[in-house]
């Protein structure tokens, strides 16, 4: 019988390994990685400045630890580049390998930034710890930094390097940071209070070009203003891996199209995590790949276990002033209603009939969401 393959070694896969042996110690496992395998958690990337710890700190088992505590095969620096799900195999790229199930944990992409000029291929972005040892390596013995991108991981970044000393300019088109989780009283106490830490906001904006100078770059935005920066990093989104299924005819959205057991358009085939479009949402978020790790692991051992997200809360790690947000669902009728204290914001989404459908909490706030996650119907 062919091993269970798992391709990617972020949280996804991972997570998925450690819940499959929780109930099933023998059952060949083999993970198939295109990078080198170590275990980290990549929310850590965001505010490692702050938490004193060096990009190598973070890594904290090898792809080889990980194996043997796991009693799973792991293949490193080795990319899958197409699969048969007719032939129950994928290419790799020394040859083939069956798989009796195939999961796909394959993450996501940062969205190209499409900037112009000779600096724009200096622009970094940081999407996993190999990207992150290079933007350490940047910043190091630097002092201005722009960042593109004023959503959660252009905040974190922002905080984390303003707190660190930086000085941040951060590009961002909408008119508060957050704009399409927060409503505007809960953004602008973020980004006022990035501001006392001394970044540098340029909202309504987006960068045109980056060039090469003398002592670093220079971004030029579309009103023509120029940011002076030794480093420019992009943090205007992720996009989910969809091209090797799409490639092997595997139905894609946003995301690899699943059910709510994880299968994919073809039998056998699983996908989770950043990659993963559950009957039509795609949440790129730590908590939903848990449940869906749990879940998986159940319907591989032969229950099939549908996943049923419980209100999963999203943390902003900006400790300038903590946000919590627990977003309505898309379309969702009804408004917010906002109060405002000297510490924080408390903004509940309610329908016509007063039921709580989502919240985003600021400041000393934040401290309420798990109660308030208990009365959001799910
Ligand atoms: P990834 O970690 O991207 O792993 C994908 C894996 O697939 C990699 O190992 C890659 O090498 C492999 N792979 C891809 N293609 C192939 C191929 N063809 N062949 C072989 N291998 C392949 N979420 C939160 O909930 N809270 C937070 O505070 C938070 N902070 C974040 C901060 C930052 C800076 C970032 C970038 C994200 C943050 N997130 C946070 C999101 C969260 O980290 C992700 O949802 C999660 O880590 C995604 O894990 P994943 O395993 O799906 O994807």
């Amino acid at each position: 019988m062919p091993p269970i393959v798992i391709v990617g070694s972020g949280l996804a896969g991972y997570t998925l390994l450690k819940e499959i042996r929780k109930c099933d110690t023998t059952t060949p496992v083999t993970l198939v990685t295109a990078d080198n395998g170590a275990f980290y958690s990549k929310p850590n990337l965001s505010n490692a400045l702050t938490a004193g710890k060096t990009a190598a700190a973070l890594a904290s088992a090898s792809a080889e630890k990980m194996a043997a505590e796991q009693n799973a095969t792991i293949l490193t620096h080795t990319r899958v580049t197409a699969i048969d799900t007719q032939g129950q195999r994928i290419r790799i790229d020394s040859g083939e390998l069956d798989y009796s199930k195939l999961v796909l944990a394959l993450g996501a992409d940062p969205i190209p930034h499409g900037l112009s000029g000779e600096g724009a291929a200096g622009v970094l972005a940081v999407n996993d710890l190999a990207d992150y040892v290079a933007f350490r390596n940047a910043i190091d013995g630097k002092k201005r930094i722009a960042v593109l991108g004023g959503g959660l991981i252009g905040c974190e970044f922002a905080n984390d390097l303003a707190h660190a000393g930086f000085a941040v300019d951060v590009v961002h088109l909408g008119g508060w940071p957050l704009e399409r989780l927060l409503p505007v009283e809960a953004g602008q106490r973020l980004a006022d209070s990035l501001a006392a830490l001394g970044v540098n906001w340029h909202f309504g904006r987006t960068a045109k070009s980056v060039e090469q100078t003398t002592d670093g770059y220079q971004v030029a935005l579309d009103n023509d203003e120029k940011i002076a920066a030794d480093v420019v990093l992009s943090a205007i989104g992720l996009r989910p891996r969809t091209q090797l299924a799409q490639a092997g005819g595997i139905p894609v959205g946003r995301g690899i199209q699943t059910d709510r057991l994880l299968e994919t358009g073809a039998a056998n085939v699983y996908a989770m995590g950043d990659c993963a479009e559950v009957e039509g949402l795609n949440l790129p978020y730590v908590q939903p790949l848990m449940v869906q790790a749990r879940a998986l692991a159940g319907t591989l051992a032969g229950t099939p276990t549908p996943v049923i997200y419980p209100a999963m809360p999203v943390m902003v790690k900006t400790p300038a002033h903590p946000v919590a947000v627990l977003p309505p669902k898309i379309g969702a009728a009804g408004g917010w209603k906002v109060e405002c204290s000297d510490t924080g914001v408390c903004a509940l989404h309610t329908d016509e009939a007063g039921r709580l459908q989502g919240f985003a909490l600021t400041g000393t706030e934040t401290g309420r969401r798990n109660a308030l996650a208990k009365e959001v119907a799910t």
